[in-house]
């Protein structure tokens, strides 16, 4: 399988694709390896993700750069997602060992019959990734899966191999067994044999299109499925708000990763009342991004990781123009090489155009007038989505009544574009099932057992 560099098409590397037998292999020495991890106790599987948390510090540079060349991103953001990725670990070496202490419920008057919950690893699990936060949206899955006592079999994207490969060989050196972490290499096909694996498990991150499909085969299965999907996620801009500052805010909400994340702002409504100063701040900001090569430390804007996502950008464009938004910046895709697309921003659009319906997940946006804060509401619940959805006033009462009718799994005062470790991560509608962080994300890798012991003594 090739890797290529998406800001500059070259091929960087070459890696073995993983075949159906090859798949099979991995999930067997995966399921023979499982019990002994299990057996392990926390405390010492612990040990192994502090020396991982290790690793990552000791190889930052190294490893920022290898992801800004194998997806495009601009390199402080690859950073970014590095430093990122330490809190989050941090937060699951914190929480972990309580989350996973066994519970004891209730003892009868006599102390003759005691009640306990153990939470029990769910086996082996498939963690298929994506490629656009590859540490984030991976160790969001496998580092509490492992601490909980799991095997991963991890298919990172196609799009992010190198990063997977990275990932496998630090968590070798600090500790975790080779067939307990293992690398599954490959794309779509590689995916789908994963699944065909008696597996226990599958938590998955990409697309509703492929979601829906890793469901299906799940539900065949009987097993514990995670979908984490897309977004086409709403801010909505109140009449008394300090324009600029909330415009720089959610431009950076919508063009971050070159507006390839799952929680990038992808529609703006604006009270008719600020409509005109708010477009006008909001083109000013992007008009100030710089778009070049991704390892330049000034780069805002970075590449296209697939291909063939300038399509579905320059098919929302065209269906944008033709029903009448005004495209006020941007709109075309960059020529040359690697997969480049100018920062575009429409005004006047509305719900019957593409661009404010599907995602775009790309560095694009449109913006749209309102009249109250009840057409905010009833337009950002018009979706199929329901990932995230901010909103921006000084009046905190305004924005928690705006927020208590939003239908989504995050909700923003005053900023966008945010995930903690310490709030469940989670998704209505096509945006996905089951969560990931909090501590409810330790315990989602685990099975609550029952004991019923009789005879035994009150403690
Ligand atoms: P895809 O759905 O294309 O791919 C996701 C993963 O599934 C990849 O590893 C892919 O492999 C694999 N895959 C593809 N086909 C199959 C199959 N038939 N069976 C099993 N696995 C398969 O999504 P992208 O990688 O393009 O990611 C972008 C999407 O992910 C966006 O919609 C975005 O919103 C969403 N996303 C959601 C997040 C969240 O937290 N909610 C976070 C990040 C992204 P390969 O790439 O090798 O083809």
């Amino acid at each position: 399988m090739k890797i290529v560099d998406p800001a500059t098409s070259a091929v960087i590397a070459e890696v073995a694709e993983d075949a159906a037998a090859a798949v099979k292999r991995k999930y067997l020495r995966a399921r023979a390896a499982q019990p002994a991890w299990a057996a392990t106790p926390v405390r010492k599987r612990l040990e192994a993700i502090r020396a991982f948390r290790e690793r990552i510090v000791a190889m930052r540079e190294t490893l920022a750069r290898t992801l800004t060349r194998e997806v495009g991103k601009p390199i402080r953001q690859s950073r970014n997602e590095l430093d990122g990725l330490l809190v989050r670990i941090d937060f699951f070496l914190a929480e972990a060992a309580h989350v996973l202490r066994e519970e004891k419920v209730h003892v009868d008057a006599a102390g003759k019959l005691e009640e306990r919950i153990s939470h029990e690893p769910l086996g082996v699990i498939a963690n298929i990734s994506a490629w656009n936060y590859p540490y984030f949206v991976g160790s969001n899955v496998f580092v509490p899966a492992l601490i909980a006592g799991n095997a991963v079999l991890y298919k990172p994207s196609e799009y992010a191999t190198l990063t997977g490969l990275h990932i496998a060989e630090m968590l070798d050196e600090a500790g975790v067994p080779k067939d307990v972490f293992v690398p599954v290499i490959g794309g779509g096909a590689t995916g789908a044999a994963l699944l065909r694996q008696p597996i226990d498990g599958v938590f998955f991150t990409g697309s509703y299109a492929t979601g829906a499909r890793v469901g299906a085969a799940a539900g065949r299965k009987m097993i514990k499925v995670q979908l984490e999907l897309g977004g086409k996620d709403p801010v909505y801009i109140c009449d008394d708000v300090d324009i600029g500052t909330a415009a720089a805010s959610i431009a950076d909400g919508a063009f971050y990763n070159t507006g390839q994340s799952c929680c990038s702002v992808e529609r703006i409504y604006v009270h008719e009342k600020v409509y005109d100063a708010f477009v006008s701040a909001f083109v000013a900001e992007v008009k100030g991004y710089r778009i070049g090569d991704p390892m330049d430390e000034s780069t805002y804007i970075g590449a296209i990781t697939r291909r063939p996502q300038i399509e579905v950008l320059k098919r929302q464009v065209a269906d944008a123009k033709k029903k009448g938004a005004k495209l006020l910046v941007g709109g075309h895709a960059i020529k040359g090489k690697g997969n480049w697309f100018a920062p575009t921003v429409f005004a006047n659009v509305d719900h019957r155009m593409r661009l404010m319906k599907d995602e775009s997940f790309g560095p694009i946006i449109g913006i749209q007038k309102v009249a109250s804060d009840a057409d905010a509401v009833a337009l950002m619940n018009d979706t199929e989505y329901g990932l995230t959805a901010g909103v921006y006033t000084p009046d905190e009462k305004r924005a928690r009544k705006i927020l208590a009718q939003v239908r989504s799994g995050s909700v923003y005062w005053n900023c966008c574009d945010h995930v903690s470790p310490r709030l469940p991560w989670s998704g209505l509608g096509h945006s996905g099932i089951g969560l990931t962080l909090s501590t409810y994300g330790i315990q989602t890798f685990t099975r609550p057992k029952a004991w019923h012991l009789r005879g035994a003594t009150a403690r």
